[in-house]
């Protein structure tokens, strides 16, 4: 087990790649959790102080718009500016939670390749300012394009995020289900070998991306975004260690060379979660679960206090409600949702007491 220790705060470049390495030797791997403001970010960022554990922070396009504010004008401008806004919101805050936070970004289409391209302009001027990135890693999911167009335009991203000691996560092969209302169907009289990547197409991304830089494969192994019926598909983690095997035999390299993630990971059986882990996954999202963690306390605070959202004083007897229409009341016990469903995240992963921050 290592015993490197990091400054707390957003971790980028080698600070990073540490972070990553460990989850990976220690065999635990951190929850990865997308916010839309600064309710979910700071929720998380202390969810994860009280489980001693580092975490990975992300936004989707959309959080970054609605971080922004969901009336700005000019859509793609909120994308940016609102994920820029989240990332220095946690460079200037988490290092007073105290724990290591990696600040990533999710699922870019082709169609959202110009959003990353202008998160790495705004990443190449703080990188000028700081020394450092605004985002330790960005995520292309090309995995709907031919495989050559995916590894190529991975290749040509990697270039210029290698530059700023950034990481780039790529998926291969199609994971099921629906992520920010972009779904892809499937149903069980399908193709389904398209929901398992091919270990030859991962070795064929590490062949080409390894030498470039830093990067990570989030791999279809059964896994689907979202909660939905069991049993549609198959979760089958032996896809991620034979991906391994054959990376490490060609190139001769320790155990599991590839850094691994698993997307569409809420409501998965804890054993395959365990298994996959095992076979060097060092992130898992947790994005569906956490929306209901912040949302059901929510509702059950309107619905015990139902005349506190309808009147500021109670018509009939004169009862003053403020403190409970007040939105931090409401807001706060959303906040704590979280900070509880995210304690059985870190315990799952196996992350809890693990944080590598040492002031
Ligand atoms: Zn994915």
């Amino acid at each position: 087990m290592s015993s490197k220790t990091l400054k707390p705060g957003v971790v980028t470049g080698e600070d990073y790649i540490a972070l990553v390495d460990a989850a990976k030797s220690g065999g635990y791997a951190l929850p990865a959790v997308n916010i839309v403001g600064t309710n979910s970010i700071n929720a998380v960022m202390e969810a994860a102080a009280k489980a001693n554990s580092d975490i990975i922070i992300q936004l989707s396009n959309s959080g970054g718009a609605f971080y922004a504010g969901a009336g700005m004008a000019d859509g793609f401008k909120a994308k940016v500016l609102g994920s820029v806004a989240a990332a220095q919101h946690a460079h200037l805050l988490a290092e007073h939670y105290g724990i290591c936070v990696a600040m990533h970004t999710d699922h870019a289409n082709k169609a959202l390749i110009p959003w990353i391209e202008a998160l790495l302009d705004e990443g190449e001027k703080y990188y000028e300012q700081h020394g450092k990135p605004l985002f330790s890693s960005h995520m292309l999911d090309l995995s709907a394009d031919p495989i050559d167009f995916n590894l190529s335009e991975c290749a040509r991203i990697l270039e210029r995020m290698a530059k700023i000691d950034m990481s780039l996560e790529i998926e291969l092969g199609v994971t099921g289900g629906e992520e920010d209302g972009i779904g892809s169907e499937f149903d069980e009289g399908a193709d389904n070998s398209k929901l398992y990547t091919q270990p030859q197409d991962v070795l064929m991304a590490y062949n080409l991306l390894d030498p470039i830089g830093h990067f990570s494969v989030a791999a279809s192994f059964g896994n689907v975004h979202g909660v939905y019926k069991p049993g549609n598909v198959k979760l089958r983690p032996e896809i991620l260690k034979n991906s391994q095997s054959l990376v490490r035999e060609t190139h001769d390299t320790g155990k599991n060379p590839l850094n691994l993630v698993f997307h569409g990971g809420s409501g998965s059986e804890k054993a395959k979660i365990t298994e996959a882990v095992g076979y060097g996954v060092f992130k898992m999202i947790i994005d569906t679960d956490t929306q209901f963690a912040f949302s059901e306390p929510i509702g059950k605070f309107v619905n015990e206090n139902p005349k506190a959202f309808l009147y500021q004083v109670d018509p009939d007897d004169g009862t003053p409600y403020k403190k409970f229409y007040d939105p931090r009341k409401y807001l706060r016990a959303g906040e704590l949702g979280i900070v509880d469903r995210l304690q059985e995240a870190c315990k799952d992963l196996g992350s809890t007491g693990r944080s590598l921050a040492k002031a």
